[in-house]
């Protein structure tokens, strides 16, 4: 893809994350972790600030957004790789992947990808916070309901009923009920939260890797490429 792509793709998710949808974002990501006989709840708390500073780092390069379709899984809009391992010589770290420089044509495509954007500008902010032991399954829990949030807010302001949505499965169903619940500043029972842990350990996706803990070691890091420094 062209960098005038990458450039367009730069400004879509600045855009995002800038919009007014992201003030919703405040929220306990809560996951029940299961290892072996040992059973712990993490918490981690969501707010608008870790979007803010996922836009300053994108701002000062230390995030960098690429058009690159065919490195998303198929379906996807949008991934937050925190490493690309292009060959032996080549490594880049910290990207975000999109398929298109824009979210769509049409309102509900808009608000899907940038929900996706949300979504993966969620793993990008806790990897900045350099979060410690973080497992799949959490770094999961907060993007699905990051995401919900926004999509939920920006069908609000745009005069529609996420109530309404019907057809969701999976994943996207349990994240979307406690978004209605975020949405409306009612307390989100813990079952609601395992229930969407449940989704996510039970997802092709994620089933094998659900308790692996990902590495959250900071954004900004040197890119690897053969001749030249970055
Ligand atoms: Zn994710």
């Amino acid at each position: 893809m062209s960098a005038e792509d990458d450039r367009k793709a730069t400004e879509t998710v600045l855009r995002v994350l800038r919009h007014p949808s992201i003030s919703k974002l405040s929220f306990k990501a809560t996951t029940t972790i299961q290892k072996g006989s040992v059973v712990s709840v993490s918490t981690r708390t969501v707010s608008p600030v870790l979007y803010d500073e996922v836009c300053k780092a994108i701002v000062d390069r230390k995030i960098t957004v690429l058009v690159q379709p065919t490195i998303l899984p198929p379906g996807a809009a949008a991934a937050y790789l925190h490493k690309l391992t292009i060959d032996a010589d080549n490594e880049w770290y910290d990207i975000i992947i999109l398929g298109k420089p824009d979210l769509g044509n049409t309102a509900p495509e808009q608000v899907k990808t940038a929900a996706e954007i949300v979504h993966e500008c969620t793993h990008a902010g806790y990897d900045l916070l350099k979060l410690p032991k973080t497992a799949l399954v959490e770094h999961e829990v907060g993007a699905y309901v990051a995401g919900a949030l926004f999509a939920a807010e920006a069908m609000v302001l745009l005069k529609a009923h996420p109530e309404r949505v019907s057809g969701l499965q999976g994943t996207a169903k349990a994240a979307w009920d406690i978004a209605l619940l975020e949405l409306a500043d009612q307390p989100v029972p813990r079952a609601l939260y395992d229930k969407l842990a449940l989704a996510i350990r039970s997802d092709p996706l994620y089933r094998d890797h659900a308790n692996d803990d990902l590495v959250n070691d900071g954004v900004g890091k040197a890119w690897k490429i053969k001749g030249a420094g970055r």
